[in-house]
């Protein structure tokens, strides 16, 4: 971006002025004495939200009563055998642990919530899973659920961090990021109402939000643990309505959809409830106009179509030697 014109200034930002009559963010001034006007301004200041939370007031609706966990320790350890081509994601007692093969080394993390489980405990909990020699100590991490009341406000617009977090069970992060700035791009106020660009801005994000913070909170409350507080909690915990409605239907008819904005459809979320012993009663009437016999053809040739492929396809660890080897200074 540099090459096609783009200025950057790095520096921290110390005060920040806004518009008296607008209320509209109008200059930034940072500690190395460089002074940034503009028109719009976008915030990527992590947790902290400088600009969207603490200069324009915008308020965080907290999810911890849905999702409990608030708190992470991750350490990294030697590889043991070849990397998987997956993440695994175990369920402990008051919390789970992710375990995620790299290239050099493997990631290893322990999520849980500090009204259940201390952080010696979680420690504990992840040195006794951990099956590769520590490369690097503890980090310890916090965070809050939840979003920013309203991503878009004013002349700002909150991206990262900044607009929401929620916790990392499906990794989802990065991807919000990718798309925030993609709905940036197409709802870029260069011209015409502002207010109603931001106002579609922030009702998707919403949307997009509280889609994948059902998709989490349905690991959770599908639980059939009872072997402490922590699952008692997600088991029997009231959950948000959209998300007991998709529930309900899906296990009186077998009904799944996809929503229009959203990252996790109709396999992720089929996957997630049956996975987790969430049946249907019954399946769509369709499906009963098609001969038994027909259907086992039908589905024994798209197993074949499969195994077919995957009989291709080289090992993961191959595949990476080959495509894309991290280099030494990765490593
Ligand atoms: C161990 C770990 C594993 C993760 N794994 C994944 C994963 O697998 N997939 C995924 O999607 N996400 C993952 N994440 C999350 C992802 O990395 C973060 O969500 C993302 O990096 C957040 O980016 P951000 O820019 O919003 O916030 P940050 O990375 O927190 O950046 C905020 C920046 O703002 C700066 N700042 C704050 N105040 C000021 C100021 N006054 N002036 C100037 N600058 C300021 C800070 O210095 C900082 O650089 C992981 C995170 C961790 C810790």
């Amino acid at each position: 971006s540099e090459a096609a014109g783009v200025t950057r200034c790095e520096g921290k930002i110390q005060s920040v002025d806004t518009d008296p009559q607008s209320g509209n963010l109008t200059r930034l001034s940072l500690d190395t004495g460089i002074t940034i006007e503009g028109d719009v301004f976008i915030d990527c200041t992590g947790f902290r939200g400088l600009l969207i939370g603490e200069h324009l007031g915008v308020g965080y609706e907290d999810w911890s009563h849905w999702l409990a966990a608030d708190r992470a320790i991750a350490i990294q350890t030697q590889s043991t055998e070849a990397p998987k081509p997956y993440t695994i994601a175990t369920a402990h007692k008051a919390g789970w642990q992710w375990r995620i093969p790299l290239q050099s080394r493997v990631g290893n993390g322990i999520v849980y919530s500090s009204r259940y489980l201390s952080d010696e405990d979680a420690l504990a909990t992840l040195k006794q899973n951990l099956d590769g020699e520590m490369l690097t100590e503890p980090r310890y991490l916090k965070f809050k659920t939840g979003r920013r009341e309203k991503a878009w406000h004013k002349n700002c617009i909150a991206v990262g961090l900044a607009s929401g977090f929620l916790e990392p069970l499906e990794s989802t992060s990065i991807h919000l990021v990718t798309t925030a700035l993609i709905r940036l791009m197409k709802l870029f106020p260069f011209s015409g109402d502002h207010q109603l660009l931001a106002e579609q801005y922030n009702r998707e994000t919403q949307k997009e939000m509280e889609t994948i913070r059902d998709f989490i909170i349905l690991h959770y409350n599908l639980t059939k643990r009872t072997d402490s507080d922590f699952w008692e909690h997600y088991r029997t915990m009231e959950i948000p309505e959209p998300l007991a409605h998709r529930m309900a239907i899906f296990a009186s008819n077998g009904y799944v959809w996809p929503d229009d904005v959203a990252l996790f459809r109709v396999d992720s979320w089929v996957q997630v409830m049956m996975g987790q012993g969430l049946m249907p009663a019954q399946h769509h009437g369709a499906s009963r106009m098609l001969p038994t016999d027909s259907l086992k053809q039908q589905l024994s040739a798209f197993k074949q179509s499969v195994n077919n492929a995957l009989g291709q396809l080289p090992a993961h660890a191959d595949f990476i030697a080959r495509y894309c080897p991290a280099s030494e200074q990765v490593k």
